[in-house]
């Protein structure tokens, strides 16, 4: 089933046309990557999505039309958005940032079992559990941030760029926990990342974007056996 749905999508900040038609869907529990150069649409992409841009064409989640909907109307249907350069609150402690995560949530022993559950899954944050988000490694605070998004119980989780500003090891490292928590809790994502070869780690297939249009698209295997994804995306 077709989670999530973009129809020749097109986006403008004021006068400059920035999405020209982009078209992807999300299967209910797959995981989709949006590949593409600097200055590509991909962020504008998340942000139409999200309702935090204007837009036209047709954007559809769980068969209701989303296109004109505002952020909290969104967010409120399923679909959590991790913000490029993360978005945790400094001064709060791991603890307090995952139940901001959860504040529209009334299931109180339900919310205490699913942060013991992302305590399990990742024990960096277990052990600073009480450190105020400020005190985390860049890592740690991108696991923070995709947990703390994962609080709110979403169907949808859609992530800006999670290496960005990351060590490539520990980029690494946080894209094999996004993975764990894919497969233990079988939430859809949206990613959107320049480095292909970090993206190929979790998605299925992706799209690929070039100046606010999606070009191609593909299963992952497919995109990666491909020259110009080799060239443009991989390295070479
Ligand atoms: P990056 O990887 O650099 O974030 P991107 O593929 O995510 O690139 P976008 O951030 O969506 O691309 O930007 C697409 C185009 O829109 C760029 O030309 C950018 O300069 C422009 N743009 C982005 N945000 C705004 C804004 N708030 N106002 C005006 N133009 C913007």
């Amino acid at each position: 089933m077709t989670l999530l749905e973009l129809e020749d999508v097109t986006a403008a900040y004021g006068r400059v046309q920035v999405l020209e038609g982009v078209s992807l869907s999300v299967p209910d529990g797959g995981a989709v990557g949006i590949l593409g150069a600097n200055g590509a649409g991909k962020t504008t992409t998340l942000r139409a999505i999200s309702g935090t841009v204007r837009v036209g064409g047709r954007i559809t989640f769980d068969g209701t039309d989303i296109t004109k909907l505002g952020p909290e109307k969104v967010a409120a249907l399923g679909i959590a958005h991790v913000p490029e350069g993360r978005g945790t609150l400094p001064n709060l402690t791991v603890r307090e940032n995952l139940m901001v995560g959860a504040y529209l949530r009334r299931d109180a022993a339900q919310v205490r079992s699913d942060i013991d559950y992302l305590l399990e899954l990742f024990p960096n944050l277990k052990e600073r559990i009480g450190s105020n988000a400020s005190a985390l490694s860049g890592g740690e605070q991108q696991m923070l941030a995709v947990s703390r998004a994962f609080m709110a119980k979403p169907r949808l989780l859609v992530l800006d760029e999670p290496s960005l500003g990351l060590a490539p090891s520990t980029a690494k490292n946080v894209y094999d926990a996004i993975q764990r928590l894919r497969v233990e809790s079988g939430i859809a994502m949206l990613v959107v990342e320049q480095n292909a070869n970090l993206a190929f780690r979790i998605v299925d297939s992706a799209v690929v974007l070039e100046t606010g249009r999606s070009v191609l698209s593909g299963s992952s295997a497919e995109l990666r056996g491909r020259d110009e994804i080799r060239k443009a995306y991989l390295g070479g």
